[in-house]
């Protein structure tokens, strides 16, 4: 798989395109997935181009790993969520269809249904009431 520069991860950092922040430092962005597969789903980024796992440059990667494990804690508390699925798909044929490198935090609940992948966009509304639940998480 390779970079396109156009892609809506690279719009969304370049500012060309809207997102519902919940995290950012130099390195890295977490924002609110559009179509959640359950509610408070997250996507951590870095910053560097880079469209799978391999293809990232290691510091960044580092970087990136860490803001998930933040995000995981932090989107465990705020959706008070017993367990977080971390997902993390490389080319097409493992379900990517974002070609710029991505880690999901995906919150779960037993006995509650999830939404197929990439399918479902939520209310905008939702989407910033559950952000701005992670966000208070992530400053505790
Ligand atoms: P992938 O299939 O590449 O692992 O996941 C891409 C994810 O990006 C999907 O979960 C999809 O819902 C999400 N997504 C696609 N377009 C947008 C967008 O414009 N904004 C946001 N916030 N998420 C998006």
């Amino acid at each position: 798989m390779s970079y396109d520069p156009n892609n809506i991860f690279a719009k969304i950092l370049r500012g060309e395109a809207p997102c519902v922040k919940v995290y950012e430092d130099d390195v890295t962005l977490a924002f609110m997935d559009i179509m959640p597969q359950t509610d408070g789903h997250v996507l951590i980024i870095p910053k560097a181009a880079g469209a799978t796992l391999m293809d990232v440059p290691a510091d960044a990667l580092q970087a990136t790993i860490l803001t998930t494990q933040r995000l995981a804690r932090a989107v465990k508390t705020a959706m008070q969520a017993p367990g977080i699925y971390v997902a993390q798909m490389n080319g097409e044929a493992a379900g990517q269809t974002v070609p710029h490198c991505h880690f999901h935090v995906i919150p779960r609940h037993p006995g509650r249904s999830y939404r197929d992948h990439a399918t479902t966009m939520a209310d905008s509304a939702v989407l910033e009431a559950n952000a701005q639940k992670i966000r208070a998480a992530l400053a505790e």
